[in-house]
């Protein structure tokens, strides 16, 4: 459904089907062709992984016929989007029914609520995904349960979190909870039920990341929470890793040979995910500062459908400037690759929870630059938490806004936050050797041993169907 979700989900599903499971992915047919090389890998190496297509009914639900994923749906049309995945209910039940082995368990991400009908017809129990650590989902439930906004006029006013052992602050603006948008009242409240609802959750973290707040989580919660990542780091090869959630635009060997060519940890890394499409003078004013930076830097700008004459004119003449310094990829980048090249540095980031969290299991600082939704917790996460990054000071929603404010970080500032996460004084020394003692961390965490791969082992043990007998299952569907 977007990619920073189903990205990460299909991650999950490979792991499982690493420790034995037999896994279905099911995914609308645009969506499925982008992960359907790593699917086909994985199916090739022996795992038990399956790819399900399921077309959405573009005109029964008043759609340009085949957007299916967040970012090539037109804004207009994203609240149908919703309507007409959750259609899917019924054939995907009946897929499932038809299939062998039968179900033992859905996992499904919190932004479809649907999913509890499906595994409650299907007679099995349902756990919900997040590709979102424990501190953000904690706090965003926190300032809910406690009405911390209660009175607060301005949205841009900060509120301390209530319920946690150390003082942070966030506004309604930053973190106003999933869907609480005018007009989304009744899918919010679904999203909330069915979360409310689960069975468990499985999230995109590391306990030894976040300790006290995957407890408090699941405490607040009162349910089970098996952190299973960083996900990302189940692949391992070049291929796959180039690969990553689509086909990229610029070859795994050109790339590679790029950051061969510079010096360890030297890199600059930059990317606003997969939803973000920066306006015109951002895109000149993030140039000029990463120019100024003097670093060598890599710039996912995503396609050129996407920006105007005068952004494409910009970068191309950038480029020229920075010939050999710079590398400019227009469309998907090869974003795992790159982090796990020696030659990275730093990561200037939207903060999408996937980004961070490849920034720390990579081992690397962040600038952060958070743009909407949870990436406002999840920069505090790197900065305040984990003291990884740098912020760059903005502090309202660029993107989704209701009026057309303009938010525009500056080429000085940008200069100042790329200078700095890279300085090699003192306190950039301190953040990027936190930044290792996290990477090494999260490798443990994924090993035999470690608390991910144990919590992937229990959930496969745990949904184990009941009459498995040398490798066939024999359970029977429970009736519709
Ligand atoms: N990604 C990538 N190449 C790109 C853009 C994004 O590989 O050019 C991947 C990135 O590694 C991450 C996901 O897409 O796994 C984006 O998820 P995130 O939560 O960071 O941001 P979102 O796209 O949801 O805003």
């Amino acid at each position: 459904m977007a990619q920073g979700h189903l990205i990460p989900a299909v991650d999950t599903a490979l792991l499982l089907a690493t420790h034995g499971a037999v896994c279905t992915i099911v995914a609308t047919p645009a969506t499925a062709a982008r992960v359907r090389p790593t699917v086909e890998s994985a199916k090739g190496s022996g795992l038990r992984v399956r790819l399900a297509e399921f077309p959405l009914d573009y005109a029964g639900a008043g759609m340009p016929e085949g957007v299916d994923n967040i970012d090539n749906v037109p804004g207009e049309f994203i609240a149908r989007y919703f309507l007409a995945v959750a259609r899917l209910r019924a054939p995907v039940e009946r897929h499932l029914r038809a299939g062998a082995p039968y179900p033992t368990c859905v996992v499904s991400d919190f932004c479809h609520p649907w999913t509890s009908e499906l595994a409650a017809g299907l007679g099995v129990p349902r756990l919900t995904f997040f590709s979102m650590c424990a501190f953000c989902l904690l706090c965003q439930h926190n300032v809910e349960r406690f009405h911390a906004y209660d009175g607060v006029a301005d949205d841009n006013e900060p509120v301390v979190v209530p319920g946690l052992a150390r003082r942070f602050e966030v506004t309604r603006a930053q973190a106003p909870g999933f869907f609480r948008n005018p007009g989304w009242e009744k899918f919010a409240d679904d999203v909330e039920r069915a979360r409310a609802e689960a069975d468990g959750v499985v999230m995109n973290t590391f306990l030894e990341m976040e300790p006290e707040y995957v407890s408090g989580y699941a405490d607040a919660r009162g349910m089970k929470v098996w952190t299973v990542g960083p996900v990302a780091l189940y692949h391992q090869s070049t291929a796959t890793l180039a690969a990553r959630g689509n086909a990229a635009a610029i070859g795994a060997d050109e790339c590679l040979q790029w950051l061969d060519g510079k010096e360890p940890g030297s890199v600059v890394y930059v990317s606003f995910g997969s939803i973000v499409h920066p306006e015109e003078k951002q895109i000149v004013e993030l140039g000029l500062g990463l120019e100024a930076s003097g670093q060598p830097f890599i710039w996912a700008v995503k396609s050129p459908d996407h920006h105007g004459e005068a952004s494409l004119a910009f970068l191309r003449e950038l480029e020229a400037r920075t010939a050999g310094r710079g590398l400019i990829i227009r469309g998907w980048a090869p974003q795992a690759l790159i982090l796990s090249h020696r030659a990275a540095g730093a990561f200037v980031t939207h903060c999408g929870w996937n980004s961070t969290l490849e920034a720390a299991a990579a081992g690397l600082p962040v600038v952060a630059w958070p743009h909407f939704s949870d990436q406002f917790l999840n920069a505090k996460m790197a900065v305040e938490v984990l003291s990884i990054g740098v912020g760059v000071g903005v502090e309202e929603p660029v993107v989704y806004r209701a009026d057309r404010k303009e938010i525009v970080v500056g080429r000085a500032t940008v200069e100042a936050a790329v200078r700095s996460v890279m300085d090699g004084g003192e306190e950039g020394e301190a953040r990027r050797r936190r930044a290792r003692a996290l990477a090494a961390q999260a490798r443990a965490a994924m090993r035999e041993g470690g608390s991910s791969h144990a919590n992937l082992v229990d959930l496969v043990a745990r949904f184990q169907p009941r009459d498995v007998v040398n490798g066939t299952t024999t359970t029977t569907p429970p009736r519709p």
